[in-house]
């Protein structure tokens, strides 16, 4: 009788730890979901974090029913482990700029990493024998080592410790050997059941130096995409240990994870219109440097803050076009400002959003969203190029690169090819940025030296703001 209850409390338990998972899985899924769209952005974020907390939580406490003391001490170093990992991370995440963004992504990203390297190393032994565990084990212990690496590699080169890439000769040969290597060795170590720890370890420490040749060679310029695409090894390499554990909520996150982080790269590369060989094996930035590209000649002209208050206040429709340089003043509360003096004033105002302005996907939307921009004003660019010929004025905040027409006439540029918004259609266009330098892809812009153009240089938020007190003083 007494087996028999010990039996149904250990099915419900079993059962509830399932239903967590399930529970976890499906929270992660309408998250991303909600991550799709910035007004319910945040609340996404948050179900999937709820999951997630939720899935740790019924581990912790459901996993096994026979709780010895070890177990409970076991229990105490995970939760304090938590603790510690939890209120790092929340700090960090608070504390950072919007525009360090893709540093932290890496850093988070290459944690997961080793997560999935520590699994493999910890699981190697409890598993010998078993070909199949051992080829999730391999699988996620060499993607796993390989993200980790890379990750670090590409934080520092965002944070600039590591500017210039550094390339072996023949670099792209030599890293695809030593892939081969790599998987030849994972493989012979799983058919031929070595159980010889040192084996494993030169394995991990291998892909750990794979890792960094990999994102050694690559330009500065190209980190977000290979951020992006590291972050899909990290879900793989999660997934693996999913399947290690028959763990459904690991594998679920895992795989998405890993294809939301493939579905990004592509995005990326479609924005920039690159392919992902080219930004693995290419020289973004570096040809604009040596100056390949057109040389661009003419005058430039500029307007001051009261003839640009008057010619705004005169307009019937105004399209604002945010870049990096508006994320790196910090400017988007005195353009929303702006926006609704003018809209007082019955001038139409909208928002250009290109899929690539910042640093990262989404990036400006995150920034007005910040600021209480309406969402609906925020038009992207496939929308807003038809409109550019019936708008009067264009205000260009910090943005260069995405509105560089050497996109579409310059076959020599860099950016060749790249969908830009048209504001050049436009009957006036103001630039406000702090001097004639270069954006991301270090290029001139053509668009500077157009007759309809008019420089208003300065920092993004001073200038608004005595733009904002010019206007409310007409
Ligand atoms: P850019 O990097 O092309 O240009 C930003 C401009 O902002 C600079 O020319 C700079 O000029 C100006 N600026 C900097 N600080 C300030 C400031 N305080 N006030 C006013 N202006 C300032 O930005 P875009 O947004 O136009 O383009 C993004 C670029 O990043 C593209 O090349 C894109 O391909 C690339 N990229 C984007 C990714 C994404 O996912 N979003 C990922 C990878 C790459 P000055 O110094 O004269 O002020």
């Amino acid at each position: 009788m007494q087996s028999h209850y010990l039996e149904i409390s250990m099915i419900s338990t079993k059962g509830l730890l399932e239903l967590s998972y399930l529970i976890g899985s499906v929270t992660f899924i309408i998250g991303l979901k909600m991550m799709g769209n910035p007004k319910s952005a945040r609340k996404g974020n948050m179900l999937g974090a709820v999951g997630m907390a939720l899935a740790i939580a019924a581990t912790l406490f459901l996993y096994k029913t026979d709780h010895t003391s070890k177990e409970g001490l076991k229990i105490g170093i995970l939760a304090a482990s938590l603790l510690i990992g939890t209120l790092i991370g929340w700090l960090t995440a608070k504390r950072v700029q919007m525009t360090k963004m893709p540093e932290l992504v890496s850093m988070f990203n290459g944690m997961g990493g080793a997560c999935a390297a520590l699994i493999g190393l910890t699981e190697f032994e409890h598993n010998l024998g078993n070909a199949g565990a051992l080829s999730f084990i391999m699988a996620g212990l060499v993607i796993g080592s390989v993200s980790f690496s890379g990750s670090i590699i590409a934080y520092l080169k965002l944070n600039g410790s590591m500017r210039n890439p550094i390339r072996l000769p023949k670099y792209p040969i030599i890293n695809f050997v030593l892939l081969i290597a790599l998987i030849v060795f994972s493989v012979w170590m799983i058919s031929s059941g070595c159980s010889d720890n040192l084996m494993l370890y030169t394995l991990f420490a291998a892909a750990l130096i794979y890792g960094v040749f990999f994102v050694m060679p690559i330009g500065g310029a190209d980190m977000p995409v290979v951020i992006s695409l590291l972050n899909s090894f990290t879900g793989l390499a999660a997934a693996f240990g999913g399947f290690l554990y028959d763990n459904k909520v690991m594998l679920t996150g895992g795989i998405l994870v890993g294809s939301a982080g493939t579905l990004l790269t592509i995005v990326m590369c479609k924005a920039m219109n690159r392919s992902l060989l080219s930004v693995l094996f290419g020289s973004f930035g570096e040809s604009a440097a040596q100056g390949d590209q057109a040389e661009v000649k003419g005058s430039i002209k500029d307007i001051n803050v009261s003839d640009l208050a008057v010619l705004m206040n005169y307009s019937k429709k105004v399209v604002i076009v945010p870049g990096y340089g508006l994320a790196v003043a910090q400017a988007q509360h005195v353009i929303h400002e702006l926006e609704l003096l003018l809209e007082e004033r019955g001038v139409e105002v909208a928002y250009a959003i290109h899929p690539v302005a910042g640093r990262m996907p989404g990036h400006m939307n995150v920034l007005l969203a910040e600021s209480n921009v309406d969402y609906g004003k925020m038009i992207e660019m496939e929308e807003i190029n038809p409109t550019f010929d019936q708008t009067d004025v264009v205000l260009v905040v910090g943005a260069n690169d995405v509105v560089n027409p050497a996109a579409k006439t310059d076959p020599s540029s860099p950016i060749y090819g790249m969908p830009i918004l048209e504001v050049d259609k436009a009957k006036h266009i103001i630039v406000n940025k702090r001097s004639m330098n270069a954006g991301y892809a270090g290029i001139d812009n053509i668009l500077f030296y157009d007759p309809k153009t008019s420089m208003f240089f300065g920092d993004a938020k001073k200038a608004l703001t005595e733009l904002v007190a010019a206007l409310k003083s007409l």
